[in-house]
């Protein structure tokens, strides 16, 4: 079998947003899973809506996502350049040899009287295609169009039958030449159209395969023929479904966060927005859910590629973000974390010791159990790293009754002890909960008073992590402020 050529074809308008950069990752992982090469091409023919900037933010947040390219506008290839921009006179080359064996033609209709026959059509029930006008121009007519001034745009002479795409997804789809029209090829000013660019270019390029949104189906029909008119294989084609909201609609700002950039700000890892893009678009065949990018490729197959559209479930993702998180290695969790919180003031600006980080790793540690994004994290972490204080949410607990009780109990177990770690603290617990068994103090109405007196806060790491990581001193300051609290509360 041939190689295995795939392509991601950004128009870089605006950032890398979650749809597309799930047609990326089907390219990438139908790549790696077949040995074959990823291609980054960047379509910036709209010159006037691509911008450098927005090509720099995809291609880094493609990084990010760990889909490695193998050919693409920054590190080059055998088949560049990788800009459709840097690319205008191979188009050119290509509609001259269209224009000489009659596949394409002159077209002189003025963009206002397109606009005019396309709202008739329309108005009389039919669908807008151009009527072809200028397909049949005598020299004369062309002459006289030319001396008249006029520019020609170019338009392919779609040919008469049916086109059939063979989608591996979706098997075949037929198409009428009748409902396609001849398309615009080369536009008046000279500039090549996104259909002839992109056919030339998986011509040139030697693209074995097509994976793109099915909002590209109707462009595939307009694409065979072109392929076939220039002389290049038609690549096979894969038309993935659309990613909707919530509510059936297509997947847009209203609702939340659409670019994968707004996911990297927020806390959400590469390996779970894989992860979920994935299980958006096809089903692994058993019941494992949390797969890693290498796991992805090596199970991935194209035919499986969901059918239909699929609803974007934040919960979801949110719940294999946890998932990740809790996976990851804890140095890089917690270079992860320390921008947020630095941000929420709770580590200061300067470098941090080796001591310094080893008691963040260890903080982080204890409370990556609790989120789903890292930017929650310093409402964990904050029991570990500002000023000790009870939250309003936690002072309802200062009236439990077995309260005073619990707190003297463990702080005799503290004073008891040497310094404290994980198993010390494990062994606290295990005593509180053995004394209390005999007087009926029990789950809630022991651990809550006990958590409550450690970290003011109701909620948080499990308490042999609290144990390990607070000093004997600062764990007995904070169960006195708290019973003095609770002596407040009850006067
Ligand atoms: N540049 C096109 C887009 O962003 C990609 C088209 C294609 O994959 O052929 O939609």
């Amino acid at each position: 079998m041939s190689e295995v050529r795939v392509r991601f074809a950004p128009s870089p308008t605006g950032h890398l947003h979650i749809g597309t950069a799930r047609t990326a990752l089907l390219n990438w992982l139908y790549a790696r899973k077949m040995d074959g090469s990823f291609i980054v091409r960047v379509e910036d023919t709209d010159l006037s809506r691509s911008t450098a900037e927005f090509e720099e933010s995809i291609l880094e947040d493609l990084a990010w996502m760990g889909l490695n390219w193998d050919e693409g506008p920054d590190i080059g290839g055998g088949f560049g350049p990788y800009r459709q921009s840097e690319r205008f006179d191979i188009y050119r080359k290509k509609t001259d040899e269209l224009l000489e064996t009659g596949q394409a033609y002159r077209c002189y209709c003025a963009p206002e009287e397109l606009e005019e026959r396309r709202k008739a059509r329309l108005a009389a029930g039919l669908m807008p295609k151009y009527e072809g006008t200028c397909r049949e121009l005598t020299a004369e007519q062309e002459a006289a169009h030319l001396a008249g001034g006029k520019k020609a745009a170019l338009r392919f002479r779609v040919p008469d039958g049916t086109i059939t795409i063979r989608d591996l997804v979706r098997g075949a789809i037929d198409f009428s030449s009748e409902v396609i029209g001849d398309f615009i090829i080369l536009r008046s000013d000279g500039s090549p159209s996104y259909h002839l660019a992109v056919v030339v270019d998986d011509g040139e390029m030697k693209v074995s395969h097509v994976i793109r949104g099915e909002d590209h189906i109707t462009n595939t029909a307009k694409h065979v023929p072109l392929f076939r008119a220039l002389g290049y294989p038609v690549p096979e084609f894969a038309h993935n479904a659309m990613i909707l909201g919530p509510d059936g609609g297509k997947l847009s700002k209203r609702h939340g966060a659409t670019s994968v950039d707004e996911y990297r700000q927020r806390g959400y890892l590469p390996e779970a927005i894989n992860n979920y893009l994935a299980l958006l678009s096809w089903a692994p065949e058993d019941t494992k859910e949390v797969f890693l990018l290498h796991e992805l490729a090596a199970a991935f197959k194209i035919d499986r590629i969901s059918k239909s559209p699929a609803i974007f479930d934040i919960a979801k993702l949110n719940w294999l973000n946890g998932q990740h998180i809790r996976a990851a290695g804890m140095e890089r969790i917690t270079n992860l974390c320390i921008p947020y919180l630095r941000d929420a003031g709770l580590i200061d600006e300067d470098e941090l010791s080796e001591d310094d980080f080893a008691h963040l790793v260890q903080i982080i540690e204890a409370v990556r159990g609790n989120l789903t994004v890292l930017a929650e994290i310093p409402a964990y972490a904050k029991i570990f790293l500002s000023e000790f204080e009870i939250e309003p949410e936690a002072r309802e607990w200062l009236a439990e009754p077995g309260l005073p009780e619990v707190l003297g109990e463990l702080r005799e177990a503290l004073v008891a002890r040497g310094e404290l770690d994980f198993d010390a603290g494990k062994e606290v617990v295990l005593g509180l909960r053995e004394h209390f068994k005999a007087l009926g103090i029990t789950g809630k109405g022991l651990f809550m008073p006990v958590r409550v007196g450690l970290t003011g806060s109701a909620k948080g790491p499990e308490l042999p992590y609290i144990l390990n990581i607070l000093s004997k001193e600062e764990a007995l300051a904070r169960i006195d402020a708290v019973v003095e609290e609770a002596k407040k509360a009850r006067q």
